[in-house]
């Protein structure tokens, strides 16, 4: 890859100065973009485009940045967050140059260059070297947990008395505190990126900044309004859709998360001790079991879905995008499978190999958070609200990543 700068700049903007990168298209390609070389700005995915309101050059602008080499450009885009990956766009291109497969490839692509640790990048264009971390990862979780094991037996099973609580509470503070870390960097060099073209207006700016988290975190990010309505054209009934199989995964994935630190809360205020025996109805296990459910469903889906490439942009798979739903569906799966074991008479040997798979696949994936496909529910929603803020500004279309 070769980097040059070029003062006085291609396209016009503020900067003093525009590096252009001569290998960029070549290295989003590596993402899974298609050779974008053929694209001639028709404006053809704009017309298509549900999401494009009042900004004419979405999604092209981000392929002609590629098509320059610019580079920073495309990192400090925050339209580039605002794409659902539905397709269309794809589907009337003349030149099959795939606008939609290159915006997913270039946001893989941005979650390597903001990740300092390159973890991104291996998971997301080396498909032997990102399996083999994978898998290993989780031996090594698992295998650190098995060395403190204690007794598998009793007359039902006694999950924390074989792998003890404590350990599994400081493990994932420490998978916590590297998330925080590795993800905090990438988290910063985005918002270093983004906040260069951002005008907060002068009047009651915090009203401003407020107004933009509350529409990028619970209307979009949380509540998918723009997925569920202008990115929804299937004609599938509601359970099958798009949108909610993705908001199945995401709500069931958070939903479990939840459970295990209410888990931990009770724990540290004495309420209940992690692993106490409670019924099915008691909130937090109620809250697991659903959320759960709705993990496995969303997960199997999807994995389905990408297994049969039904949709055109589920054509092209990275081992990162396998590995992510795979060990989703894994944590979701053991979940449930454990759920059953509780009500087994005895202590089957095998519920206890289970819950150590379980624990493991659960902190292997919080672990990748910053690395995955997960790093999307931490940089969509950040480049969403400094989009809301920029419209709040009355900036005109565009403004940001010109
Ligand atoms: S990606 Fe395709 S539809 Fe979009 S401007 Fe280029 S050639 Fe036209
Ligand atoms: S994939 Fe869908 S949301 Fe993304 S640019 Fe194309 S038409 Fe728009």
């Amino acid at each position: 890859m070769t980097a040059t700068t070029i003062p006085g700049a291609v396209v016009p903007a503020a900067t003093p100065a525009t590096r252009v990168d001569g290998g960029l298209l070549a290295d989003i390609r590596r993402f899974g973009a298609a050779d974008v070389n053929a694209c001639f700005s028709c404006g053809v995915c704009t017309a298509t485009c549900p999401l494009v309101t009042n900004d004419g050059t979405f999604p092209r602008r981000m392929i002609r940045y590629a098509q320059l080499g610019l580079r920073d450009k495309l990192l400090s885009s925050r339209e580039l967050w605002t794409c659902y990956a539905c397709g269309q766009c794809s589907e009337q291109c003349p030149q099959q140059a795939e606008p939609g497969e290159f915006m997913a490839a270039t946001r893989r692509w941005a979650v390597a260059s903001y990740d300092r640790t390159s973890l991104a990048r291996t998971l997301a264009t080396r498909p032997l070297a990102g399996s083999v971390i994978a898998v290993l990862l989780a031996v090594i979780l698992a295998a650190f947990m098995y060395t403190a094991h204690g007794p598998m037996g009793g007359s039902s099973l006694e999950l924390f008395g074989f792998i003890p609580s404590d350990l599994i509470h400081n493990l994932g503070i420490a998978v916590m505190a590297i998330v925080l870390v590795t993800g905090g960097a990438g988290l910063a060099a985005m918002v270093l990126a983004l906040r260069r073209s951002v005008v907060v207006p002068p009047a009651r700016p915090g009203r401003a900044v407020l107004a933009a988290a509350w529409r990028a975190i619970a209307v979009e990010a949380l509540g998918q309004q723009r997925y569920r309505g202008e990115c929804e054209t299937e004609t599938r009934p509601w359970y099958r859709q798009r949108w909610f199989v993705h908001a199945a995964t995401m709500w069931g994935f958070l939903g479990l998360l939840g459970a295990t630190l209410l888990d931990y809360g009770l724990e540290l205020l004495g309420i209940k001790a992690t692993g106490t025996p409670v019924p099915i109805w008691y909130p937090v296990r109620l809250l697991g079991t659903v959320a759960g459910l709705a993990l496995l469903y969303g997960s199997t889906l999807l994995i389905l879905r990408r297994a049969r490439a039904e949709e055109r942009s589920l054509r092209h798979s990275t081992v990162g995008d396998w590995m992510f739903l795979v060990l989703l569906w894994l944590a979701g799966a053991t979940g449930f499978v454990l759920e059953l074991a509780l009500y087994l008479p005895g202590a089957p040997a095998w519920g206890y190999a289970v819950f150590l798979v379980h624990v493991a696949v659960a902190l292997e994936l919080v672990l990748l958070v910053p690395f995955s496909k997960f790093a999307h529910a931490i940089y969509r929603p950040v480049a969403l609200f400094f989009l809301a803020l920029a419209t709040s500004s009355a900036e005109p279309a565009g403004e940001g990543s010109r």
